[in-house]
């Protein structure tokens, strides 16, 4: 059955109120597939759009089991103390499979869920890596226009969602752990250029000394490489998120790294560049959903494939023969 739908004054009201409730609806309207859905959904982001903008955008990505969700709802916790709103999203590539999230959930952020001030909404569901993030991209504006001043971007740490989480924030955080392989964790797969600042967790009881020597070693690494494009030397921080030491001197990085990159323009710069990416990606997203949708490519596809089973044709030709049949219906 249908969900009820509001009227856009009534989806803007109620977020600008920061109605909680509302807010949940105004984000299950923007992650609907349906056509005429996606008409009020673009009519409600084009009214919220003054609204949006003012938060700042963290990414927080690492493998399952390095303490992201334990993080969040410290990390969180501390930003409610401080005064502000945190919200949190999630891109979890995975949530199309399993139809439900892995991350973000709700009980792993016990104070965060449970906080007046806070809000988690837990990952979309979707076809794609693209309509996912996409979707994402929009719930963070949604909860920009309702009051939600620092907004929290998950994802678990397997590649591709990292670029996508990357593309909509302003500072990314990338959760390390000892004695789980550099190349596990993607220290050695680039992330080094694009982390703005190593949080190794779990530094506490009898792994603290394990913590502290990994922080001496990576901040040697860092060191050699030349200092990112956005003139920000990576910084190593050491934290746990289970009894919160570490968490504010972790902040103070983050907010003297934020208030740097407003100083040097790259702040402004990166959301010029990400607002582009959208565009680019949203193009990209639009005309591949077309093109799976077409029933008469669908059959043509069906047929090529055979000829590849059978080895017949070359796949190369034949992804050109479709998109010709596609444009030139
Ligand atoms: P995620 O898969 O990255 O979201 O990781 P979780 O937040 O679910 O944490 C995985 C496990 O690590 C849980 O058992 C947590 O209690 C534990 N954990 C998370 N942070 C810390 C920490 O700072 N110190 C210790 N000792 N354990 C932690």
């Amino acid at each position: 059955m249908l969900a009820k739908r509001f009227s856009v004054r009534q989806y803007v009201e109620g977020i600008r109120e920061g109605n909680r409730s509302v807010l949940s609806r105004g984000i299950s309207l923007v992650e609907s597939e349906l056509e005429s859905d996606r008409t009020l959904a673009n009519e409600l982001i084009q009214c919220l759009l003054p609204y949006t903008g003012k938060a700042l955008r963290i990414g927080v990505s690492g493998i399952p089991g390095v303490g992201k969700s334990t993080f969040i709802n410290s990390f969180g916790g501390l930003l409610i103390a401080k005064g502000h709103h945190p919200a949190v999203l999630t891109v979890d590539p995975s949530s199309s499979k399993t139809k439900g999230s892995i991350l973000a959930d709700k009980t792993r952020m016990e104070t965060l869920s449970h906080h007046p001030n806070a809000y988690v909404r837990p990952s979309p569901a979707g076809p794609s890596l693209g309509g996912i993030s996409a979707k994402t991209r929009e719930t963070m504006l949604l909860c920009e226009a309702a009051g939600f001043d620092r907004i929290l971007v998950e994802t678990v740490g397997v590649g591709q969602s990292e670029t996508a989480v990357k593309q909509m924030v302003d500072v990314f955080l990338l959760l390390l752990i000892t004695g789980a392989g550099d190349e596990l964790q993607g220290i050695k797969r680039g992330i080094m250029e694009w982390a703005d600042i190593f949080v190794i967790n779990k530094a506490d009881g009898t792994n603290t000394a394990e913590a502290d020597k990994m922080k001496q070693t990576l901040q040697t690494v860092l060191h050699l490489i030349h200092p990112t494009e956005r003139g920000w030397e990576p910084a190593v921080k050491t934290c746990s998120s289970l009894n919160g030491k570490g968490m504010d001197d972790l902040l103070e990085s983050l907010e003297s790294l934020v208030f740097k990159l407003k100083e040097n323009g790259h702040f402004e710069q990166t959301r010029i560049t990400q607002q582009h990416q959208w565009l680019e990606d949203h193009i990209a997203f639009l005309l591949q959903k077309k093109f799976n949708e077409d029933k008469a490519v669908e059959k043509a596809k069906q047929s090529a494939m055979k000829d590849l089973n059978q080895e017949k044709s070359n796949p190369i030709r034949l992804a050109e023969d479709l998109v010709r049949l596609f444009f030139e219906k």
